[in-house]
C-alpha cells in the first residue's frame, strides 16, 4: 500500500535490503529511536539497553523516558542468554546495538533472542553499523530493526533520516500507530538523497572497509596505541560474534592510547590531521577522527584516550601518512 513518493520508494527499499515485513521512514535515526520506545513502552513499563548503547538514546532513557515514568535498565553489552535473569514481568522491549557505539562490542545477538523469546519480549537492534546489508538482524531473530540513514545509506553527510523496520503485522501496526501520531514522516526530497545513496552503497561500502582495516592494522602495530576496537580484529569485545554472524565490516572503529599518554597529547594528534576532518558522525565520503573525553560505564577508564575514526573514500595510503605524520606529537 505504499504511494509512490520518495519516502514510499526508499521504504521500500530498505524492507527489500533487510528482508523486514514493512519499514518506515523517520527524520532521523534518533527518531526512529524514539519511535519504538514510544511504540512499546508505556507508564510503568520496563526496559533493557546495552550499556554501549549509543549516548542520545541513553539521554532519552534517563530523561523524558524516566518523566514518563518508563524505566531503562542499562545491562553489560557481553551479556546474552544471562540476559533471562534481568527480564521483569513489565519488561516491554530489549535494546540491542552491535557493533555498539565508541567500542564497538559485538553482541550475541541469537543469545539474547533466545532469553527474550522465552519470555516473550520483542528485541529491537540499533543496526546502523551495518548499513541494512552487513547483518541480517530479521535472520537472526530480531523483532524491529533501525537504522540512522544518515551514514552509509545517504552517505554524504548531507542528509538526516532514520528507517524502523519490522518483522510483523503486529509491529508494523504499533510502531505505525507512534511514528504516525508523531508526525514522523519526512519528505520526498530529503528522501531522495538516501535513495540516491543507495546507488554507490555496496562500492562506497567495499573502499571504506578495505581501508579501514589497512589502516587498523597499522594503528595495532603502533607502540603508542594500547589497543584497536575494530569488530574484524581480535581484540574488539564480541569478535567471534562479528565473524559467526556478520558479512562484513565498515570503515567505522576506534582506537584507545596508551594510560601513560597525556590528553593535551592527544589532543594535538587530533589537531595535527590535515586529511582527516574532526567530527562526531560517520559515514561519509570525507575521514573524521574524534576524541571521546568522557565514557559511560564498563569503558569509563577510557575517557580522553579513545579515538574512533570514520574511514571515507580518499586514498588508505594518505590517510596512513596523515596518520602517521600527526603521530609525531605523541613521541614529541
Ligand atoms: C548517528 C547514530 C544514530 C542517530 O542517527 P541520526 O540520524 O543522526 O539521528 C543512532 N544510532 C547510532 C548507532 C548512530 O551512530
Amino acid at each position: 500500500g505504499q504511494v509512490d513518493d520518495g519516502d514510499g520508494r526508499l521504504a521500500a527499499r530498505i524492507a527489500e535490503l533487510e528482508g523486514a515485513r514493512y519499514t518506515f521512514i523517520a527524520p532521523g535515526g534518533q527518531a526512529a529511536i524514539a519511535v519504538v520506545y514510544l511504540a512499546l513502552c508505556a507508564t510503568g513499563d520496563h526496559a533493557l539497553i546495552p550499556q554501549t548503547t549509543y549516548g542520545p538514546s541513553q539521554d532519552l532513557a534517563e530523561g523524558l523516558l524516566k518523566d514518563l515514568g518508563i524505566e531503562i535498565e542499562t545491562y553489560h553489552p557481553a551479556l546474552g542468554a544471562g540476559l533471562s535473569a534481568m527480564i521483569r514481568p513489565n519488561t516491554r522491549l530489549i535494546w540491542t546495538e552491535s557493533p555498539g557505539s565508541l567500542t564497538m562490542d559485538v553482541q550475541d545477538v541469537p543469545a539474547i533472542v533466545g532469553a527474550a523469546r522465552t519470555a516473550g519480549v520483542p528485541v529491537a537492534i540499533d543496526n546502523s553499523y551495518a548499513a541494512g546489508v552487513l547483518f541480517d538482524a530479521f535472520a537472526h531473530g530480531v523483532d524491529i530493526s533501525i537504522q540512522s540513514l544518515t551514514k552509509y545509506v545517504a552517505g554524504h553527510s548531507d542528509a538526516i533520516l532514520g528507517s524502523i523496520s519490522v518483522a510483523s503485522e503486529d509491529l508494523r501496526e504499533r510502531v505505525g500507530r507512534a511514528w504516525s501520531q508523531l508526525g514522523m514522516a519526512v519528505s520526498p526530497d530529503e528522501a531522495s538523497l538516501a535513495l540516491r545513496g543507495l546507488q554507490t552503497l555496496p562500492v562506497r561500502l567495499e573502499r571504506s572497509a578495505a581501508s579501514g582495516l589497512a589502516i587498523a592494522h597499522w594503528l595495532s602495530k603502533r607502540p603508542e596505541v594500547e589497543l584497536v576496537l575494530h569488530p574484524a580484529l581480535p581484540d574488539c569485545p564480541g569478535h567471534e560474534f562479528w565473524r559467526r554472524d556478520f558479512k562484513g565490516a565498515t570503515g567505522l572503529f576506534s582506537f584507545v592510547v596508551r594510560p601513560e599518554t597525556a590528553p593535551a597529547a592527544v589532543d594535538g594528534l587530533l589537531d595535527r590531521l590535515g586529511l582527516f576532518a574532526t567530527g562526531y558522525g560517520w559515514g561519509g565520503t570525507t575521514s573524521l577522527a574524534m576524541r571521546y573525553p568522557q565514557l559511560r560505564p564498563p569503558y569509563e577508564h577510557y575517557g580522553g584516550r579513545l579515538i574512533r575514526l570514520s574511514i571515507g573514500l580518499e586514498a588508505p595510503d594518505d590517510l596512513i601518512a596523515d596518520l602517521d605524520q600527526a603521530f609525531d606529537v605523541l613521541t614529541a
